[in-house]
């Protein structure tokens, strides 16, 4: 064999560098389901069956164009493949087949990288590692871009792109509509009748593979958390550009509007639920923002709703992955705030078990879907999280964990840094941190939620209220050097010391379970 071609679980696209120079008579794909990968963290059942099945269905596709594919699948029973793992396997197949090279394209994962490239080593093939050309910028060029810079925020980052990839932009590299963000047109929250008539996303006839994937993570991996039986994500690139065309067509107009709202018993909203699909490349982001550009220029969506949807893959998508890979492996210890080694996630953060209104809901759908909308994950499990304390990368390992669309390239920085503040301010300049006030603006919940987002302290206080104030209490010398935090902490400068002493009290009581919430 010439060329080993190694393809991840988020790689499936035919188009890959990886099979450039791809020779049927003389190169194979190799792919593998592995137990390390499903349990390192303790995955989802939903997140398996999202990256196993979209990975068969590739299979097959690679073989029906004529190649020949070295897989490996996980069997329905439990006690057999216990500890495969991508070196065990690689090492297998290396140690069995005469092999040349292994052609691997750029992984998302740091971890996944380095032990990949430690049996190939180990092993003494050549190795060639290719550029993912599925994103808007290099490794290399966001490292230019980031490079003798004092600060990292995204705005400048963005207009970079918007200007280099023509987005929006006219001949003089001037904005359309002469803004460059239209953010204050994008913090829409629905009347007290909530949100009317959403459309819902289309859903798919699932066939004999992803029964049998269904049927596998169900029987392997029962004791893991979430269920998989309503499984409804693409598994394969026709499936997924009709989830786009859904998207662009029946809601994307309102994204922008509504895209920090948030209404319990909803799920998507007016979100893309698109990222799964993006980030196991069974769609490219250019193609998704070229159909925003489309939708808008037809008038079928306003410039707010498709500028603000392509600053979050232009931008934001770009800037994390340009982050990570710059920033890595340090970026994984990240740890600002000081928080302890060994603050996990609370309970409910696996089974949804909390008196909580809005995390209780958020949760709900995270069980049944493997999702959460952005601001629910930003403003109600991730702050949560950071009010409470949990260490950062422990909450990036629940994250990873939880969601479908969770790759560490993606995770991490979002998790560690944006969410948790773990990074002390490269991603975000301050912590994300609010009070239940800020929930109950943004939303439905507090009104069937036994806490009062005003209370602070007694028996009704919101949690996120308490340890708000706990939060800022314990962290004042941090950030008082920090101007953007100015206001929020003249707040805490006017607490009654007793009031203050309250606080402490019921946030120590929260932390340690001696008050079930
Ligand atoms: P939409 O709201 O429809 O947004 C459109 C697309 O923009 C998304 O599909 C996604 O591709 C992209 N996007 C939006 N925001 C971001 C962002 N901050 N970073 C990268 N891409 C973005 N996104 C992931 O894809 N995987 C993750 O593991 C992930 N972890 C996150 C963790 C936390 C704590 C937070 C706050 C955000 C995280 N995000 C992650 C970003 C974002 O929340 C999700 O991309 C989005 O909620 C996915 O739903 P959607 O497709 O409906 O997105
Ligand atoms: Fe969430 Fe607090 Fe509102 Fe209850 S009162 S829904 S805990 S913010």
């Amino acid at each position: 064999i010439r060329n080993l071609i190694v393809v991840l679980g988020d790689q499936l696209n035919h188009d890959s560098s990886a099979f450039d120079d791809f020779d049927a008579s003389c190169d194979r794909v190799w792919m593998a389901e592995n137990q390390e990968e499903a349990t390192h963290v303790w995955c989802h059942k939903f997140r398996l069956v999202a990256f196993f099945a979209p990975m068969r269905h590739f299979r097959d596709e690679l073989k029906e164009s004529g190649k020949e594919v070295i897989y490996h699948e996980l069997p329905k029973d439990g006690r057999k493949a216990r500890t495969s793992s991508f070196a065990s396997l690689l090492r297998e197949t290396l140690e069995s087949h005469p092999i040349e090279r292994v052609v691997m394209v750029q992984p998302g994962d740091y971890r996944v990288e380095e032990s990949i490239r430690s049996v190939v080593d180990e092993q003494k093939v050549k190795f060639d590692k290719r550029d993912d050309r599925s994103f808007f910028c290099s490794i290399e060029q966001f490292a230019d871009w980031a490079d003798g810079r004092k600060s990292m925020v995204l705005e400048q980052f963005y207009r970079t792109m918007r200007k280099e990839h023509d987005v929006l932009v006219d001949a003089d590299g001037k904005p359309e509509g002469g803004d460059w963000n239209y953010d204050s047109e994008n913090r829409g929250k629905f009347g007290k009748g909530g949100p009317k008539d959403v459309p819902s996303l289309p859903s798919f006839r699932r066939d004999k593979i992803t029964e049998e994937v269904i049927e596998m993570v169900n029987s392997r991996f029962a004791d893991h958390p979430g269920k998989c039986d309503g499984f409804d994500l693409p598994v394969n690139r026709d499936q997924a550009l009709a989830y786009l065309d859904d998207f662009v067509s029946h809601r994307l107009s309102e994204f922008g509007t509504y895209q920090d709202a948030m209404w319990s018993e909803q799920k998507f909203l007016y979100h893309s639920r698109l990222s799964n699909a993006i980030n196991l490349h069974l769609l490219s982001p250019r193609e998704v923002v070229d159909a925003a550009i489309v939708a808008y220029k037809e008038d079928q969506a306003p410039l707010n709703s498709v500028e603000g949807f392509i600053r979050q893959i232009l931008g934001w998508r770009e800037y994390v992955r340009g982050m990570y890979w710059t920033r890595m492996p340090e970026y994984g210890e990240k740890n600002a705030l000081q928080c302890d080694e060994s603050q996990d996630v609370p309970s409910f953060f696996w089974d949804g078990e909390t008196k909580m209104a809005c995390v209780a809901d958020s949760m709900r759908l995270l069980i049944e879907t493997a999702y959460a909308h952005h601001i629910q994950r930003l403003m109600v499990l991730g702050l949560f999280a950071q009010l409470y304390g949990v260490h950062p990368s422990k909450f990036n390992d629940w994250h990873m964990a939880m969601y479908a669309d969770a790759i560490d390239w993606v995770s991490l920085p979002n998790a560690l840094g944006m969410s948790q503040h773990g990074d002390g301010g490269v991603m975000a300049t301050k912590p994300y941190c609010a009070s239940g006030n800020y929930i109950n603006r943004m939303s439905n919940y507090c009104k069937s939620c036994p806490y009062k987002p005003g209370e602070a302290t007694g028996e009704d206080a919101c949690p996120f209220t308490t340890l708000y104030w706990d939060f800022l209490d314990r962290h004042y010398d941090r950030f008082k050097k920090n101007n953007r935090m100015a206001m929020q902490l003249k707040h805490v400068e006017r607490k009654d010391k007793k009031e203050l002493h309250q606080i402490r009290v019921r946030a120590k009581q929260i932390r340690e379970g001696a008050i079930e919430i």
